[in-house]
């Protein structure tokens, strides 16, 4: 049976949203759906008792395009960004966006949601860690940008709080000289299994000026320090390089948040073939 009777605020701005959130607890922020609509298990769709739907709020749906970046509303679907076209997107979130679901699912699908879905990272969200993305977070008391790298935890300790909510995405668009977007896991699905790696990489003639590396899924990875070891160096890089950044790596994954397993021999096997590419 489908839970009866939920309680939906109908809100058309986001001064009522942050009212809600300020003085009704235990709401669920609901966007496009799909998202808590996967994890159900039962035949009937269970909606949360207390709904806030954030699809339609005209604030929370527009895109900004600047010379620097791209502003997303979080209610943006992820089809609307597709739309934007490839040549007018980072690389990897487009290729990311584009293994997400089907179309349908796409068209509902936002991209408040796929970041800011609960436990397991989806698939959207490597490639922004990647392109150091920051998020602006919306609570009673101010709107602050914050890093996505420092907004989200591996251990569950988040300071994240019930009042708040994702209230816009700014993601850099600056030209990368590579790009590598790639997942495991079912295709168009997500599983215990699923998981997204992104690689950038920037050069000055051919010295190595940036270099990024994200992996989002059960559990999720970027590090400035790791990525550093390597900036500087003249391509092709050497064997050694190679070696030395694999060893460096495994510092910078702690055994007790990313144990051996399938998914980590995954993200070992990509970098090591996103740092060939260099060599
Ligand atoms: C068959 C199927 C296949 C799928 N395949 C994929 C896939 O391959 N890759 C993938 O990434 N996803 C996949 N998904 C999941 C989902 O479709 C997408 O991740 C989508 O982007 C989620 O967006 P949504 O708006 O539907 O999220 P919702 O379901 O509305 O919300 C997801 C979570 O985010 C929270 N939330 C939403 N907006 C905000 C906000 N602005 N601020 C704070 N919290 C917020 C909600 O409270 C909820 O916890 C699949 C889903 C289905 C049903």
């Amino acid at each position: 049976m489908a839970n009866a009777n939920p309680v939906i605020y109908p809100v058309s701005n986001v001064a009522e949203i942050v009212n809600i959130l300020r003085n009704v607890r235990g709401v669920t922020i609901v966007a496009g759906g799909t998202e808590l609509a996967r994890r159900q298990t039962g035949r009937n769709l269970r909606i949360p008792p207390l709904v806030l739907p954030l699809a339609r709020v005209p604030e929370l749906c527009t895109i900004t395009k600047t010379e620097r970046y791209l502003e997303f509303g979080p209610s943006v679907t992820l089809s609307a960004i597709l739309q934007l076209g490839q040549k007018n997107l980072p690389e990897v979130l487009y290729e990311a966006l584009r293994s997400v679901a089907n179309p349908g699912i796409r068209s509902l699908g936002t991209i408040g949601g796929n970041i800011a879905a609960k436990g397991h990272r989806l698939t959207a969200f490597a490639p922004l860690l990647a392109l150091d993305a920051r998020l602006e977070i919306r609570s009673p008391a101010e709107a602050l940008w914050v890093p996505m790298s420092r907004y989200f935890s591996n251990t569950g300790k988040t300071h994240r709080e019930p009042t708040e909510f994702i209230s816009k995405i700014r993601v850099p668009t600056e030209h990368w000289d590579y790009a590598y977007f790639g997942r495991i896991g079912s295709p168009g699905l997500i599983t215990d299994r699923t998981a997204s790696f992104s690689f950038l990489v920037k050069l000055q003639k051919n010295i190595l000026s940036d270099l990024r590396v994200a992996w989002g899924g059960s559990f999720f990875f970027r590090n400035r320090e790791f990525e550093n070891l390597l900036i500087g160096r003249t391509l092709p890089l050497q064997a050694k390089d190679l070696e030395t950044a694999e060893e460096r790596a495994a510092d910078y994954l702690p055994d007790n948040l990313f144990p051996p397993s399938y998914e980590r021999s995954c993200f070992f096997n990509m970098l090591r073939n996103s740092l060939r590419s260099l060599t």
